[in-house]
């Protein structure tokens, strides 16, 4: 692990927001957010309820508009492109709360997550890919997505978020509501995401969960950057272990 990190530390900056600033109206939900993700790592963004983790991720897409900063992929500034130009470039979100289509079936939300790509011919190559990855959304591939657990429909909306081909995967609350075992499936395919060489950038609450699955953390309180580093530095800081579990601060 520790090998890992110091290669990953080292690698090509793959996403970075620079002083990024986004209002509702006049107020701000972030606040000169800076942060960034290398190739191959898996950064976590922690914070309590209403921190700006979505926000953080809806600005990295397109979809809220960051009213000052920079936002840059591949180093390349991506503020004036749309949503879809940047899911082109090999970014793509896997939103809170899912946001799958209910009366679809598992293969048509799959195929709606590649509804952009030019090479449709691939998509059903990815699809049973996608397959290999979650049997379970295979053997439920004519099933309508409102009829599965909450855990299946988690599995469906990283499916379909994969289906893009993306380089880096966005994850939003992935482990929301969803029970112990369910979240160690989410962590062991995450992990297994990154050792195929995806880049993850994942938002979560369950921070136990976060910061052992990431190689990197930062911290998101009241729309600013309050911690940054390892995650494994960051689970011994007596704010993250106050905050996040349960610890006293200085204490055990
Ligand atoms: P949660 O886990 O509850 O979604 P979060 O960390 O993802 O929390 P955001 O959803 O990004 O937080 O919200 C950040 C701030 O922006 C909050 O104060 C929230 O009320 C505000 N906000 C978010 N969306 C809107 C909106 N559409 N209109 C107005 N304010 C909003």
């Amino acid at each position: 692990m520790k090998l890992r990190l110091s290669t990953l530390i080292s690698g090509a900056v793959m996403l970075e927001l620079e002083h990024v600033t986004v209002q509702f109206g006049k107020r701000p939900a972030l606040r000169q957010v800076s942060l960034l993700v290398r190739q191959g790592e898996i950064v976590a963004l922690i914070g309590a309820n209403a921190a700006g983790k979505t926000t953080t991720l809806r600005s990295i897409m397109g979809l809220k508009e960051a009213s000052a900063g920079t936002i840059r992929f591949d180093g390349e500034n991506i503020a004036q492109l749309s949503t879809v130009d940047r899911v082109r470039r090999g970014l793509t979100l896997s939103p809170e709360g899912r946001q799958i289509f209910p009366k679809f079936t598992v293969y048509e939300n799959l195929l709606m997550g590649g509804y952009h790509r030019a090479d449709r011919n691939k998509l059903d190559n990815d699809i049973s890919r996608v397959f290999e990855l979650f049997p379970r959304l295979g053997e439920r591939r004519h099933q309508r997505a409102l009829s599965m657990s909450g855990g299946e429909q988690q599995m469906l909306a990283i499916g379909r978020a994969l289906m893009s081909r993306p380089r880096c995967l966005l994850l939003d609350e992935p482990t929301l509501g969803l029970a112990p075992i369910v979240v160690e499936e989410i962590r062991r395919i995450v992990r297994g995401l990154a050792a195929d060489g995806m880049t993850v950038l994942m938002a979560e609450q369950n921070a136990a969960m976060a910061l052992d699955v990431a190689d990197r953390a930062y911290v998101l309180e009241s729309g600013q950057i309050s911690l940054e580093g390892t995650a494994a530095a960051l689970k011994e800081t007596p704010e993250v272990r106050k905050v996040y579990f349960g610890a006293r601060a200085g204490g055990n």
